[in-house]
C-alpha cells in the first residue's frame, strides 16, 4: 500500500512564494493499494490536481473518496474532481451523517452544487456517482481494503479514518484536538467531562494502534495552541505523545497552518524535535509536504 499528499495545508488554501516548497492546497490524500484500489482521503483543493494526474493516466477511474467532515478545507475539491465529468468513471463519496442536520453524506455534494455556488449541476455530470454514508465504528470493505472510522474530537462530526489492506494499514485524524477540558479545575463538570476525554482517547487510540503512518492535525505549536484551546486542531506535541502511546511507525504531521511559511514550518518542526531528542525510540517524525509519496511495502 502506497499513499501520496496532493494537500496539505489546513483552513484555507495558500499559495504563493511563501508556501511553494511544501504547499498551499488543502486536505487530500490518495492511498492505492496493493490491489490497486484507488482511496482519497478528503477533498480539499489538493483533489484537482490529482484529478488531473488521474485523466492523464487514460483509464477510466474508480475512486472512493472517504470525507472525514464537511468543513469547507475538506470538501471544495469535490465539484473540481474533473471524473465526475467522464463518462464510465465511477465515484463513491462516503462518510458520516451530520447528527445536527440529520444530513447524509450526499449534503456536501448537493450543498456545493447549488446553482448559485457551481454551474454545473449533478445530471450534467457524467460519472456514476454514489454515496454512502457511514456507520460510527462500522468498517467498510472497498476493493481489497477495510476501512474503518472512530469520531475524533473536533467541532462538527469527524471521523478518523484506518485503512488495512495486505497486512499494512495507515489511520488519518483530519481535524482533531487532543484533549480539550472547556471546565477549569474546581468546576463540579471538570472530573465527569475528563472521565469522558479519557474513555474517547481509548476509544480512538484503539482505532489507531500499532499503524504503519499515523497522519495527524498538527496545526498548532503548544505555544499558539494556548489561545486557540477549543478550535478543535491539535500541536506538534500532542501528535508526537499520541503516535507514541498507539505505537505507530511513522508519524506525519499535516493540516499546516495557513498563515506559516516554508522557513517557519521547518524552524518550528525543528524546535519540535530538539525538544523530543531520545524521546522518539523507533518512531520517525516527518513533515507532510505535497507530492510526498510513501511506500508501506
Ligand atoms: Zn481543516
Ligand atoms: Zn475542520
Amino acid at each position: 500500500m502506497k499513499f501520496r499528499f496532493w494537500g496539505v495545508r489546513g483552513s484555507i488554501p495558500s499559495p504563493g512564494p511563501r508556501t511553494a516548497r511544501y504547499g498551499g492546497n488543502t486536505t487530500c490524500i490518495e492511498v492505492r493499494t496493493g490491489g490497486g484500489t484507488l482511496l482519497v482521503l478528503d477533498a480539499g483543493t489538493g483533489l484537482f490536481p490529482l484529478a488531473q494526474q488521474l485523466l492523464k493516466d487514460g483509464a477510466a477511474v474508480d475512486a472512493n473518496i472517504f470525507i472525514t467532515h464537511s468543513h469547507w478545507d475538506h470538501i471544495h475539491g469535490l465539484p473540481f474532481f474533473t471524473p465526475l465529468f467522464v463518462k464510465g468513471s465511477r465515484v463513491c463519496l462516503h462518510g458520516a451523517r451530520d447528527p445536527v442536520s440529520g444530513h447524509g453524506i450526499e449534503h456536501v455534494m448537493a450543498v456545493q452544487l447549488q446553482n448559485s455556488y457551481f454551474p454545473v449541476d449533478e445530471a450534467q455530470m457524467g460519472a456514476t456517482i454514489a454515496y454512502r454514508t457511514l456507520e460510527v465504528g462500522v468498517p467498510v470493505e472497498v476493493g481489497d481494503a477495510l476501512v474503518s472510522n472512530v469520531v475524533m474530537n473536533h467541532p462538527v462530526i469527524n471521523l478518523g479514518y484506518r485503512i488495512a489492506s495486505r497486512g499494512k494499514s495507515l489511520f488519518f485524524t483530519g481535524d482533531h484536538e487532543p484533549w480539550h477540558n472547556p471546565h477549569p479545575l474546581g468546576d463540579p463538570r471538570h472530573a465527569p467531562f475528563e472521565a469522558h476525554l479519557f474513555e474517547r482517547q481509548q476509544a480512538m487510540d484503539s482505532g489507531m494502534l500499532g499503524v504503519d503512518a499515523l497522519i495527524v492535525d498538527c496545526s498548532y505549536t503548544r505555544d499558539e495552541y494556548a489561545a486557540r484551546a477549543g478550535w478543535g486542531h491539535g500541536t506538534f506535541d500532542g501528535a508526537i505523545a499520541m503516535a507514541l502511546r498507539v505505537g505507530a511507525r511513522t508519524l506525519y504531521c499535516t493540516h499546516h497552518e495557513p498563515t506559516r511559511g516554508d522557513d517557519e514550518l521547518e524552524a518550528v518542526f525543528a524546535e519540535v524535535l530538539a525538544r523530543h531528542a531520545g524521546q522518539l525510540g523507533h518512531l520517525q517524525v516527518h513533515l507532510a509536504h505535497e507530492g510526498l509519496e510513501v511506500s508501506l511495502d
